[in-house]
């Protein structure tokens, strides 16, 4: 099985060679295809299986063929549970988009928020961010979801359990009903199964 098999674009496939990417792992093998797609994700993924570009590519190519030159707003939204998980998610979107025109950036607390203010207002294609922050970028009305086509969560089970649960009740309500949604958790507890319900359609279920 190749990365090229699997549907991705000429601008990703010379990327993953430049990467030195020989072959799709397991989670990569399923979820690609699922997101190029446009279904909903449920997958149950470790750090390490490659779960990162196994949302990160098919997300890139989707948002590249689908043009929008200069987008006022963000359309696709990562939400991470901590600052450094978020800034690996953000350096892999760069990696892995390093071939082609979007932008993205990131978002989370402890630093100034003005010069995250400043990127939003350009307009961005990604915007990998921790629930706290994104909210404070909310109630400043720094940043707006009305072209908004894909939402990640990524480790989901950590973000509960550093008890993000209501700002990511805030954050969803915020969102446009109409999207994709991926969810990426290392366990599938009860209150994981909860979240769920109500935010992924007909998901595909990736297990690995
Ligand atoms: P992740 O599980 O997303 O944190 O990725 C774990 C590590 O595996 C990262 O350092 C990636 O750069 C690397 N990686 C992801 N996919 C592949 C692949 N198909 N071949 C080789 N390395 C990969």
């Amino acid at each position: 099985m190749t990365f090229q098999a699997l549907g991705l674009i000429a601008p990703l496939l010379q990327t993953l060679d430049t990467l030195g990417y020989k072959q799709p792992t397991p989670v990569q093998k399923q979820a690609i295809p699922a997101v190029l797609a446009g279904r909903d994700l449920m997958a149950a993924a470790q750090t390490g299986t490659g779960k990162t570009a196994g949302f990160a590519l098919p997300i890139l190519q989707r948002l590249t063929l689908e043009g929008e030159n200069a987008p006022t707003a963000v359309r696709c939204l990562v939400l991470a549970p901590t600052r450094e998980l978020a800034e690996q998610v953000f350096e892999s979107f760069r990696s892995y988009g390093g071939n082609l025109p979007l932008r993205a950036a990131v978002a989370y607390g402890g630093v100034p928020i003005e010069p995250q203010i400043a990127k939003l207002r350009k307009g961005l294609d990604v915007l990998v961010a921790t629930p706290g922050r994104l909210i404070d970028l909310l109630d400043q009305g720094a940043v707006s979801f009305k072209q908004l086509q894909t939402l990640v969560l990524d480790e989901a089970d950590r973000m509960l359990d550093l008890g993000f649960e209501r700002d990511l009740d805030i954050l969803l309500a915020a969102l446009p009903k109409q999207r994709q949604t991926l969810l990426f958790s290392a366990t599938f507890s009860d209150e994981i199964r909860k979240l769920t319900k109500g935010l992924l359609k007909d998901p595909v279920t990736v297990q690995v």
